[in-house]
């Protein structure tokens, strides 16, 4: 069989590729993108000369066939996704799955991710964290899993587009309550990268005044508030494990 390469590229600065992305990219023989006119711009940057095919939600199901085809007929696969981390709030998951089910070797390399690069320069609990994504689109959806969460003592991470940002605040703020710590990492890796941090009111109001521009990740620290005693139950078992081990 051929190996599955999951490949990340970088989330702005060409210069966040690693020397194994590049090799990797070169020597397998086929590249599946999620946009091949995107990471042709990569591949141009790096003269990467392989073949690309597309690999995005709308043709996952067929894509992910004829791939897992190829890879049991010893074909090499990298799949890589417009920017940042496969998978991650972005396609890869399926494929990743059928080639595990079918003993195919997954590989993946390490890179950039705009969530764990966030996290480490918000100045929030690192750990726990919780890394969520894109939450609903729509208010009254948004509102339910904003209530779901707003107990959680760990980190809580999100992805969302300038535009829907305004919107999630303030749903944040009127879930959360006003004094919720929060942090807006925008733009990382970027020329114009920039922390805004505050309590979720003022992260709020400095997003209502702002003409929103690139891409956001939002951090909030969890609730420092909720009874911890029972949420850490799960937790014994790490606790014991580190016990072992020292
Ligand atoms: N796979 C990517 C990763 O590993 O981070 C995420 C892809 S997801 C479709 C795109 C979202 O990630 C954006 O809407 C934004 O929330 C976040 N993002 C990506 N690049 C970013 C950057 N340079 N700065 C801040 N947020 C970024």
């Amino acid at each position: 069989f051929g190996t599955l390469y999951l490949v990340p590229t970088p989330i702005g600065n060409l210069d966040d590729m690693t020397f194994r992305a590049v090799q990797t990219l070169k020597e397998v023989d086929l590249i599946a993108c999620e946009d091949t006119r995107v990471t042709q711009k990569l591949l141009n940057h790096f003269e990467i000369e392989t073949t690309k095919i597309s690999y995005h939600e709308h043709n996952v199901h067929a894509q992910t066939n004829a791939l897992i085809q190829d890879l049991l007929d010893g074909k090499n696969i990298a799949q890589v996704s417009d920017a940042g981390m496969p998978s991650i709030s972005d396609p890869g998951v399926e494929l990743v799955a059928a080639a595990v089910a079918q003993n195919i070797s997954v590989v993946p390399l390490p890179g950039a991710n705009a969530a764990l690069t966030a996290l480490i320069a918000s100045g929030l609990a690192p750990q726990p964290f919780t890394f969520y994504g894109f939450l609903s689109r729509k208010k009254s959806e948004l509102n339910e899993e904003l209530e779901h969460l707003k107990d959680k003592p760990e980190t809580l991470m999100f992805y969302e587009s300038p535009h829907r940002l305004t919107s999630f605040l303030k749903e944040l703020v009127a879930v959360f309550g006003e004094e919720r710590q929060v942090v807006l990492a925008r733009e990382l890796t970027k020329r114009y990268e920039e922390f805004i941090r505050g309590t979720a009111n003022e992260v709020y109001e400095w997003a209502n005044e702002t003409q929103l521009r690139g891409e956001f990740v939002v951090l909030v620290a969890g609730n420092d508030e909720v009874e911890e005693e029972n949420y850490w139950e799960d937790w014994t078992v790490l606790e014991h494990i580190d016990y072992k081990m020292t």
